[in-house]
């Protein structure tokens, strides 16, 4: 074909694609109080103490993100603005819903939609087969679009006993920048492997997650041009099958159909994010109900990762695990210490270092998650300044260049000072799943941290200093090693075996005598102290614990009795 009938074939495609259309038929609006000709803005509201985040939401203003301490976003009317004021408030005017309607544009083609994303994937894969690997974690809710994993990391099609770390974009489906700076870092990385020894190393010594697209129902809303500001996942609210309803669609607060991802962690989940189905903080019906928050939750129990950070936007800020109703988090010193790091090397648009923050512990976020019930170091990273979420395209590779250095110190920081090592069973060498305990940090605000199922393996993140681990697991004497030093340099390595109970040695010891007879007696009649677990003290087996246990004992070590034994 000639020239002009390339064109005028394109021009014809073009002309018949079919164009999306918000489908917003038969959509009766949830929030009767919502009127459009109240015109709205987005404003800063800077919080001087924890309660007064209580006083602000007794104002009826919608909270736009709640996770900072510092500050909240919140959007209302100038009626709303004057009263805050008033209060004595200090709000700042970030955008206003005018200037936002000005700003309408189609998403700039640069953006990768999903299936852009998964054809990049795959020849990713296919060009570093040694190193790189795509892997399905799941399907959306909804329209059950494959959720992409993607390793790097040397031998990348075996599990490796290696430290983790993960990254993740997308949970909001208009912040769109976080796929883009997983792709950049995930191109980089093996473009530089074999060539640049710092990246060698990392990717031979680190297993290296990407989740760029978490949230593709709701990505998919961008890219086909629904709306621009689509925040939640597909799920269809009402089951009605007209999906992506909206009550308005130049607005991140809008009401839409769908769930907040990053509100349906199962962490403090009904502590936080909003019960109304329609509201743009819906936290699900459930935790983990959605599939999306599904497929990070089980590759995160399989690996546990060690750090992690999820892209969003906007606000050139790292948020992190947390603000409790004043008491911190038992690893602040060292995860603040890192969030320092992670903010410092990465850079505003103006220039400037991000800020960093913390986040509030009371809602089911992934970085609550990932800490609270895994131990992982997890990070929110907004990136972009206010009030951004999709800069034009030409773009994308500066704000990557802006952010790549805070990306690679993960990579540095997971293989520097920290505590590991491996547990196995004294006798057998069996790799055990034990709970980890440094005393020193101790505190029941968190759940048991477990060294991970497929190598015995745990990984803990300190500062530099002297430490106390304790292993405990059930049928085993609990280890406690003090003393353990750990330097600015690499990781501390400490292993332990761990010793099975001896059936009888009620005062655990780790010995059977006479004394452990005088345990059980005491403990019977003399209101003594009970053996912990009472079950060890069970020396005839007999499921209960009595003065024949004593007997037992003493038959087998003065008189040539049968061994206790279960
Ligand atoms: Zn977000």
């Amino acid at each position: 074909m000639k020239l002009q009938s390339y064109i005028l074939v394109i021009f014809l495609i073009l002309f018949f694609l079919p164009v999306p259309k918000p489908f917003a038929q038969n959509f009766t609006p949830f929030n009767k109080d919502y009127n459009k000709s109240d015109s709205k803005m987005i404003v800063r509201v800077y919080l001087t103490s924890f309660s007064q985040m209580d006083e602000l939401k007794k104002e009826g203003v919608e909270i736009v993100s709640e996770e900072g301490t510092k500050w909240v976003d919140v959007s209302l009317n100038n009626q709303q603005l004057e009263a805050l004021r008033k209060k004595g408030f200090r709000a700042d005017i970030l955008v206003t819903q005018e200037e936002l309607r000005g700003l309408k544009f189609l998403i700039d083609p640069q953006y990768h939609t999903y299936e852009e994303l998964t054809l990049e994937l795959d020849s990713l894969a296919q060009l570093y087969p040694a190193i790189a690997k795509k892997e399905s974690l799941g399907v959306s809710t909804q329209e059950q679009r494959t959720i992409w994993g993607f390793k790097i990391s040397k031998d990348v099609n075996q599990d490796k006993d290696k430290p983790r770390v993960l990254f993740d974009g997308v949970h909001h489906a208009c912040e769109v920048m976080g796929l883009e700076l997983c792709l950049h870092l995930i191109k980089d990385l093996l473009d530089g492997y074999g060539s640049n020894p710092q990246i060698t190393s990392w990717v031979d010594g680190t297993e290296i997650w990407f989740i760029p697209l978490l949230n593709p129902d709701g990505h998919s809303a961008v890219t086909n041009g629904i709306s621009l500001y689509w925040r939640k996942n597909g799920r269809d609210i009402d089951g009605d099958n007209i999906l992506y309803e909206y009550q308005c669609n130049d607005w991140w607060t809008c009401y839409t159909e769908g769930v907040n991802l990053n509100r349906n962690y199962d962490f403090n989940w009904s502590s936080g994010g909003s019960p109304n189905p329609w509201h743009y903080d819906y936290r699900g019906s459930a935790p983990f109900s959605e599939s999306e928050t599904q497929a990070i939750r089980d590759l995160a129990l399989k690996y546990k990762f060690s750090l992690s950070i999820t892209f969003h936007s906007y606000g050139e800020v790292v948020i992190y695990p947390w603000y409790w109703s004043g008491t911190p988090a038992p690893d602040d010193l060292s995860l603040t210490d890192i969030a320092y790091n992670l903010s410092s090397r990465m850079t505003k648009e103006i220039g400037d270092p991000y800020n960093f923050q913390l986040g509030s512990a009371l809602s089911g976020m992934n970085t609550n998650w990932f800490y609270g019930a895994l131990g992982d170091f997890a990070y929110t990273v907004e990136v972009l300044p206010y009030p951004q979420f999709i800069p034009p395209g030409n773009q994308i590779d500066s704000v990557y260049q802006k952010v790549k250095p805070g990306m690679l110190y993960l990579l540095e920081r997971v293989n520097a000072p920290s505590l590991t090592g491996i547990i196995t069973d004294s006798v057998t060498s069996e790799l055990l799943k034990a709970e980890v305990r440094i005393l020193e940090l101790y505190s029941t605000q968190v759940l048991p941290r477990t060294s991970d199922s497929l190598f015995g393996r745990y990984r803990w993140l300190l500062l530099p200093g002297n430490y106390t681990l304790q292993i405990l697991k059930d049928g085993y004497y609990t280890e406690t090693i003090s003393g353990l030093n750990v330097g600015s340099g690499s990781p501390t390595v400490k292993d332990a075996s761990l010793v099975k109970f001896k059936t009888g040695d009620a005062n655990l010891d780790r010995t059977l005598s006479v004394s452990d007879v005088v345990f059980i007696i005491n403990y019977l009649f003399k209101g003594g102290p009970a053996p912990s677990p009472l079950y060890i003290a069970d020396a005839n087996c007999d499921t209960k614990v009595s003065v024949s246990d004593a007997v037992h004992l003493i038959n087998y070590l003065f008189k040539g009795g049968p061994p206790p034994s279960c």
